[in-house]
């Protein structure tokens, strides 16, 4: 490979910082200083507090390749992982920044800069999109973007508006947010014409976001205008480096290579051969889910998450270990993830050390998680069936999900005809403790009230469930940095990102 991901990693860090951007480290994955989020989802996450105003911006210029996870919320790829060629559960975000510095036109012209010059690739293949407006939030068009984009020399065909969807960028349901300009590279260099252009599909990928956060997007849905301009920039580490070394797909880089080859070696089955439609396809795109499950639960476990708290991160484990046993014939006591999570260590230890130094906590979190999965794989059919003999009415629960084990239904028996007579309802704790105790889906338990002529509390359990993340994020916080949250619940900044220069003000209001 021409361009393996770490080169092409610390090249966008020195660019930058070469332009007085201050290289601050990623955040852990948990966003423990933010209630709206499940996982960070983007660079911006940690300085969310700065554009809110909240805490005095830590320098005018920033820069760092953020590790993200979207498997939940307003960002989640989950459905597509595996089946594309650039969507990642995990997936590495570089960024860059300005607090209230410079604005659109320096913020275009070094993306620009670094993509056709230090980068190298062939202007000819990029396009370019802005916000064309919104009537009925009142935004009007980001003219300003596209006449800079005209002024650094791209050709009035390559800059395409588009709207809400594409052109503006909302962190989640609340938050900082604002109207974008992305770049796009087109991998067959095809020079499609105007309205041709269909961004999304595989050949034309969508490279690098450039946000200018001017508002902040309030519980009411309307827009609070922030008073200072920010720029925010995030372009996808894998993507950018599949298409340095000329490759179609994100899977055929140095980032995902290694850990097909560990499962080919562990498996003994036919090699990773890169198929989206081939007769390979179905074994192909396991490696792949399977590749990408292993990186993603990998760094989870490094930033301190818990399976036990966390139902994505559960059940992607899971699902990566039910693929390892179908698709790989991997067994009970095979080393299977935790010797995947040892090569994601490899492969990404060098950017973040943390993976390395946590191994050792991984791989029995995996070993014991592992455990568990061979352990129900044998009594859930068992346990299940019993039930059924005893409880027919059980018969017609269709849920994929089976029980992990069925105690979680003779917990729950016995307060049938209280809840019965309470108004048909079960009840949000109790649906909770399904739930968080016994494992299951929220697909099977409202099966199962259904069944008993009952009906889920669900603002009770969604209120259970919120008290639950909460205590685990200050848990995590406390084993992390050895501090307890705030009173209010935040800490208003990444501690993590200790290297940034903190001003004596915000570093009262942090450390308070
Ligand atoms: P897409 O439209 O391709 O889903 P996006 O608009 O959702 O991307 P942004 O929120 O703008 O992505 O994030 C900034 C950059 O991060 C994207 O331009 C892309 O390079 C990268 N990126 C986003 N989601 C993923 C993902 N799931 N896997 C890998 N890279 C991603
Ligand atoms: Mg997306
Ligand atoms: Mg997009
Ligand atoms: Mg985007």
């Amino acid at each position: 490979l021409h361009w393996p991901a770490n080169q092409v990693r610390s090249t966008f860090l020195q660019y930058f910082e070469n332009q007085g951007h201050h290289v601050v480290s990623s955040s852990p994955v948990v966003p423990w200083n933010d209630r709206t989020l499940t996982y960070v989802n983007a660079g911006m996450n940690q300085f969310k507090p700065v554009f809110l105003g909240e805490v005095e911006r830590p320098c005018s210029r920033a820069t760092s390749s953020q590790k993200c996870v979207r498997v939940g919320g307003k960002h989640n790829d989950l459905a597509d992982v595996g089946t594309d060629t650039y969507h990642h559960t995990f997936f590495e975000m570089m960024g860059s920044w300005s607090f209230g510095d410079y604005f659109k036109e320096e913020a275009c012209a070094m993306a620009w800069r670094l993509l056709t010059e230090v980068y190298q690739l062939p202007p000819s293949c990029l396009y370019v999109t802005y916000f064309k407006g919104d009537e009925e939030l009142g935004l009007e068009a980001d003219l300003e973007v596209k006449h800079i984009w005209r002024g650094i020399g791209v050709p009035e065909e390559r800059i395409l508006p588009f709207g809400m969807k594409d052109n503006f960028w909302e962190m989640g349901m609340f938050g900082p947010c604002g109207p974008c300009t992305e770049i796009h590279f087109d991998r067959l260099c095809r020079h499609y014409a105007g309205e041709r252009v269909n961004l999304g599909v595989e050949d034309l990928i969508e490279l690098w976001n450039i946000v200018f956060i001017q508002f902040e997007r309030l519980q009411d849905g309307s827009l609070r205008n922030l008073g200072t301009h920010f720029v925010d920039t995030g372009m996808g580490l894998e993507r950018i480096t599949a298409v340095l070394n000329n490759k179609s797909s994100n899977y055929d880089t140095d980032l995902f290579m290694p850990i097909f080859s560990a499962i080919q070696r562990m498996s003994g089955r036919a090699a990773y051969s890169g198929g989206f439609s081939s007769d390979n396809q179905c074994l192909d795109t396991a490696y792949r889910v399977l590749a990408d499950h292993a990186r993603m639960v990998t760094v989870c476990l490094a930033d301190g998450m818990f399976p036990q708290e966390c139902y994505n991160l559960n059940h992607i484990i899971k699902r990566s270990l039910s693929i390892g046993c179908k698709h790989f014939g991997f067994t009970r006591g095979h080393g299977g993830l935790g010797e995947l999570a040892g090569v994601v260590a490899e492969t990404l230890g060098q950017a973040y050390p943390e993976l390395v130094t946590q191994l050792p906590r991984i791989t029995t979190v995996l070993q014991h998680e592992e455990e568990a999965f061979y352990d129900t794989q044998k009594d859930v059919s068992r346990g299940w069936k019993d039930l059924v003999l005893e409880r027919p009415e059980l018969a017609s629960v269709t849920c994929y999900h089976v029980p992990r084990s069925v105690e979680g239904i003779e917990d729950m028996l016995p307060h049938l005809h209280r809840w019965k007579e309470q108004g048909n309802t079960l009840p949000g704790a109790a649906a909770h403790k399904l739930y968080a105790t016994y494992g299951f889906s929220t697909a099977l338990i409202s099966e199962l009230a259904q069944v008993y002529g009952l009906v889920v509390d669900e603002e009770g359990l969604e209120a259970a469930m919120e008290e639950a993340r909460q205590r685990a994020r200050e848990g995590q916080v406390k084993a992390y940095y050895g501090m307890e949250v705030n009173k209010d619940g935040r800490l208003l900044q990444d501690l993590h990102a200790s290297n940034i220069p903190l001003t004596d003000d915000s570093a009262k209001y942090l450390y308070n």
